[in-house]
């Protein structure tokens, strides 16, 4: 092996042991949209982008100017990748409480995590602030 190959190893081994990236808080008022945008209290505006079930979260106009907090990592200084749906890196603050966004079917009792019809009734889920997913 030359020195190259064990080097580019040894690199590629620190960054399987370092994992990925912690991920940090911003916070905002979201401007909902295809194009989300977090606008911080300093007047910056933070372009937001994640997956699609994420992505969807970020356009729900029932979101649109809350106060709105997202997990993730900066991408540049303008932009943040929000971590993935699976990850429940969405909230809302209201009323001094940091709430969840689930959404609900309140026909069949399932709760999703990205806006969008029921996949049991087809009803267009409703939008269910919570503080923890526990019922
Ligand atoms: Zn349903």
């Amino acid at each position: 092996m030359t020195r190259r190959i064990l080097f580019a190893a040894l690199m590629l081994a620190a960054a399987l042991l370092a994992g990925p990236p912690q991920s940090v808080s911003l916070r905002g008022r979201l401007e909902t949209g295809e194009k989300p945008v977090l606008r911080l209290d300093d007047g910056r505006r933070v372009h937001l982008e994640s997956d699609a079930p994420t992505m969807a979260v970020l356009a729900d106009q029932r979101l649109k100017d809350t106060d709105f907090e997202v997990l993730g990592h900066w991408e540049a200084p303008d932009r943040f990748a929000v971590d993935h749906i699976h990850t429940r890196s969405l909230f809302v603050h209201k009323n001094g409480k940091r709430l969840m966004v689930t959404y609900w079917c309140d026909v069949c009792y399932i709760r999703t995590y990205s806006p969008g019809k029921c996949v049991c009734c087809q009803k267009y889920t409703d939008l269910d602030l919570r503080e923890s997913i526990e019922q």
